[in-house]
């Protein structure tokens, strides 16, 4: 095969323009041979739901499924009544980025985008929203539930006290609390937490424990800290399309990426990557940051004859708008803002080429 010409050299646009870690893979071959019972029943999917129990140190019900878009549709409608509020980021993949499955596998429950700097919520700023919504009030869809992303769209971070300060405000309003960890990995080595600190611990009653960004194929865990709440998602997953016949082989990708701390060790490598463009973005004049790097996303605005050297270079960012900028923060005509997210497969060698290409 010879390579495509116009295909970028370096594509740092997203996480998912990776394919699969070596151990990932290596596990997709173990279980690719003999006969295994299908639909999840098989021994790889069992060690996957074994392994989750015991790193996030709780009983835990799992449901592996494909996608993202997926995984956090079917929480959701776990989680919310047809006549449910589900609160969330005015910016969350949920409410922007779904294509509405997460009002189609609910049924129809109404998405409720709150602003926030940085990508979060905060519960002064959620506090008057959920509050508008009367419980018992048969014209008013009924608050039930509230869904953060964790590492967020702004590739921001929330603290144990803000999630815990969320956590506890859910609880006040009787919202079930979700948790989008499409980038799960990177956010908790990011804060040096336990899995169960930054969920369970914290109020979160249902997690969506992304694989695929740092390291799988396609794999996605549902997990409940309460086997009550998931009573339903088998068949709930089924009738979504999205229970697997030859299951083993979502449940080798995962087994593949907990073993070992593998998912800890590139979640680390990807967000040293970013840590390292960010230092060498903050020596290059003209080049602005609206907020911390603190995983493995990089937000930056720089002069547009910079991102035309990135293009001219076949170096691939992608470029972002966002309404959660920081007040005063503006970005010019003459600038672009981009978004750099780093991966386990990304080199001290590519940041070196990015940050060479924008200094010019
Ligand atoms: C990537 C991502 C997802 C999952 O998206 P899919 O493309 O459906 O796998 C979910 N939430 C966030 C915040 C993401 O960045």
């Amino acid at each position: 095969m010879t390579a495509n010409p116009t295909a970028p050299i370096l594509n740092l646009a997203s996480d998912n323009v990776s394919g699969m870690s070596q151990p990932v893979l290596a596990a997709l071959i173990a279980a690719n041979a003999g006969p295994e019972p299908a639909y999840g029943t098989d021994q790889w999917t069992g060690k996957a739901e074994a392994l989750l129990s015991t790193i996030f140190e709780h009983e835990v019900s799992v449901f592996l499924v494909a996608t993202g878009t997926g995984a956090n549709a079917l929480a959701l409608a776990a989680m919310s009544p047809p006549w449910g509020a589900i609160f969330c980021h005015s910016e969350a993949h949920v409410l922007d980025d779904e294509c509405g499955a997460p009002e189609m596998f609910t049924d129809g429950a109404k998405l409720v985008g709150v602003p926030g700097v940085g990508g979060k919520l905060t519960v002064a700023a959620l506090a008057p929203v959920v509050e508008h919504f009367t419980p018992g009030v048969i014209k008013s869809v009924q608050p039930a539930a509230l869904s953060i992303s964790q590492v967020t769209e702004a590739g921001t971070i929330y603290t144990l006290d803000e999630i815990r300060a969320l956590g506890q405000f859910g609880q006040q309003h009787k919202l079930m609390f979700h948790l989008d960890g499409a980038r799960f990995g990177n956010a908790m080595v990011s804060l040096g937490c336990t899995p169960a600190e930054m969920t369970w611990k914290a109020g979160v009653d249902v997690v969506t424990f992304g694989a695929t960004k740092n390291g799988c194929m396609a794999c996605e865990a549902i997990i409940f800290f309460n086997k009550a709440h998931a009573e339903a998602m088998p068949y709930r997953r089924k009738r979504g399309g999205h229970t697997v016949s030859k299951g083993r082989l979502l449940g080798a990708q995962m087994v593949g990426y907990l073993e070992n701390d593998h998912w800890i060790d590139n979640a680390r490598h990807a967000n040293a990557m970013a840590t390292a463009l960010t230092e060498g973005l903050k020596t290059i004049a003209k080049v602005k940051l609206p907020w911390l790097t603190q995983a493995n996303e990089v937000f930056v605005v720089v002069p547009k004859t910079a991102s035309a050297r990135l293009a001219q270079a076949h170096i691939r960012a992608a470029p972002w708008g966002s309404t959660s900028l920081p007040e005063g923060f503006s970005i010019g005509q003459d600038e672009q803002f981009l978004r750099f997210v780093t991966s386990f497969t990304t080199t001290r060698q590519d940041i070196e080429t990015v940050l060479q290409t924008i200094a010019g």
